[in-house]
């Protein structure tokens, strides 16, 4: 049965259309049953070319793809939305931080020094130092997610700035970097997450390299194709823009920890 007008926004109906033209809404709404939901909740994730857990599959298997189709050529709706792909990880993130604790035990370089400390007044001022950085610590656990809008912007900037020439605004880096973050947040949280947080404090220096590693050679992958670059220096180009993001974002958050561990 079709209605005459859209139950969603009103619009008058032809009885041929099958969607709204002016919201999209299906003409073909019935009242909710099981059947309905159930498939709706499966279509989600695993509708033939539009579920999230496609788009996380072309992420892995063809990233350079996914970011010409849908930032240069327009095909947003044959995609998942990626922003609500990205917050869905991020919701992965959060839940993985709050099991592993990645950031607890950078602490002990302060137990140390209160160790090694020869007056009570240094010991004291070092045994101030770890606690504050200690909460600092379960806070970032906490806002694991909230790195991202530091990160991303920061690292899009980065790609802005060395690929100017390349014909692309601001906003497509940042599309495609969040695009790309969802990928990447995905595999940092299922495998360098857990890492940090059986793994002794020392090797969290070389689960970070692992992991810059990782990202550097994705991003390489997914750039080629979508910048279409050819050749090793445009490829070095890539690490640059990588590095120099995150030289970017590494110095926010140093001023932001400094500020917090000095005055707060
Ligand atoms: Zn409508």
């Amino acid at each position: 049965m079709t209605a005459l007008n859209c139950s969603n926004c009103a619009t008058p109906l032809d009885p041929a259309f099958k969607h709204c033209p002016d919201c999209g809404q299906s003409t073909a709404i019935h009242r909710f049953n099981i059947k309905h939901l159930v498939h709706e909740f499966l279509h989600a994730f695993t509708h033939t070319d539009k579920g999230a857990l496609i788009l996380l599959r072309d992420l892995v298997v063809r990233p350079s793809t996914v970011l010409r189709e849908y930032i240069v050529e327009g095909k947003r709706k044959k995609y998942f939305n990626p922003f609500t792909l990205l917050l869905l990880v991020l919701g992965i993130t959060v839940f993985m931080s709050s099991i592993f604790h990645p950031m607890q035990g950078s602490e002990s370089v302060y137990k140390e020094q209160i160790a090694l400390a020869k007056s009570e007044k240094k010991k004291a001022f070092m045994t101030t130092m770890a606690d504050k950085q200690a909460k600092l610590n379960e806070w970032l656990e906490k806002k694991m997610n909230l790195m991202v809008f530091i990160t991303a912007p920061l690292m899009a900037l980065g790609f802005w700035l060395v690929f100017k020439g390349k014909g692309y605004n601001y906003a497509e880096h940042l599309v495609a970097y969040l695009l790309l973050t969802c990928f990447l947040s995905l595999a940092s949280s299922l495998l360098f997450l857990p890492l940090l947080g059986i793994l002794p404090p020392e090797s969290k220096l070389w689960i970070g390299l692992a992991n810059l590693l990782l990202q550097i050679i994705y991003i390489c992958y997914a750039y080629k194709g979508f910048l279409i670059l050819n050749g090793f220096g445009d490829l070095f180009m890539v690490v640059i823009a990588n590095i120099l993001g995150t030289i970017f974002w590494l110095a926010v958050l140093m001023i932001f920890m400094l500020v917090y561990l000095i005055f707060l």
